[in-house]
């Protein structure tokens, strides 16, 4: 496995493979089977999967939270060797940003609701960094996992703005085998909160059993006062939206397909998650 830690040498390297199809994957670290998941799809499409490192500063409203992301690059490195990836990038803040950077994206609903509403500028720096790095690295497809849908579909409104012709390949979420959707910020909890936690993914999949026999407003009222009663919670939001435009519904007639979008804080921890509902 190749390591680069400038956009210089990355890019020389990269000439080697011109014509050949190139897969990234762009990842904060601390990586877990999810982020593995995503490699291994790249891997079946393209003749070479390039991850990245990098916490990007430009997505942390909160300073706090951006000091206590999890960090661990020397595992890091071991799993992406043990899963054959071909090339880790791991650029600093400099290399990523030799520049100021004042871009203001707006994805119109995406960049209101949901994520977007409780992290102000949030995929404002989400789609700066993927511009750039798209724009170090020209991959051929670049895959994203459905855990942060909401992402997802900013990633993809941004690929139609900047007309850009890299093919983004949406992967669905990897949980615990107790529901838990993996996430690096599991890391800072414990196991017995990690057992708490995944509560999230079991009340949303009574959300999703009950479509045929509850209202939009009782399935809210249901998850959130079923995440309030657990001691260690403090519910952000939960919306059932539309799962095409991501609009929040108030009535099921206001979509044709949905999804059940939720941010729990455990024990100071930000959690967020999602599930399709089947009609
Ligand atoms: P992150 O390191 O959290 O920025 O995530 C990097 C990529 O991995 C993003 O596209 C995430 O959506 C994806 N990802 C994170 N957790 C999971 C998961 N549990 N299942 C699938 N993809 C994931």
């Amino acid at each position: 496995m190749q390591i680069f830690y400038k956009v210089k040498e990355i890019q020389d390297y990269l000439t080697k493979f011109n014509s050949e199809s190139v897969g990234f994957v762009a990842t904060m670290g601390s990586l877990h089977k999810g982020h593995l998941s995503l490699i291994n799809a790249s891997q079946q499409e393209n003749k070479i999967t390039i991850c990245s490192i990098f916490i990007n500063p430009k997505q942390f409203s909160n300073q706090e939270d951006l000091i206590k992301y999890p960090q661990n690059i020397d595992l890091d490195i071991e799993k992406l060797k043990s899963v054959n990836c071909d090339i880790v990038f791991i650029p600093n803040v400099e290399e990523v940003y030799p520049n100021k950077v004042e871009k203001e994206f707006y994805f119109g609903v995406l960049s209101e609701v949901m994520e977007a509403k409780h992290r102000p500028g949030h995929f404002n720096g989400v789609a700066i960094v993927i511009e750039r790095f798209f724009e170090i690295l020209s991959p051929t497809r670049a895959y994203f996992g459905e855990k942060d849908f909401q992402q997802l579909a900013v990633i993809r409104a941004l690929v139609k703005k900047i007309n850009s012709s890299v093919k983004i390949i949406g992967c669905p979420i990897y949980r615990e085998i107790n529901g838990l959707a993996m996430s690096s910020r599991n890391e800072r909890l414990s196991e017995a909160e990690k057992e708490e936690a995944s509560e999230i993914s079991k009340a949303l999949t009574y959300v999703c059993q009950h479509k045929n026999s509850h209202s939009v407003t009782e399935l809210k009222d249901y998850f959130m006062n079923r995440m309030s009663m657990n001691k260690l919670f403090v519910p952000e939001y939960f919306e059932i939206a539309d799962k095409n435009t991501l609009v929040p519904i108030n009535n099921w007639s206001e979509a044709k397909t949905y999804i059940a979008f939720t941010a729990v804080n455990v024990e100071g921890v930000r959690l967020i998650d999602n599930m399709t509902i089947i009609n």
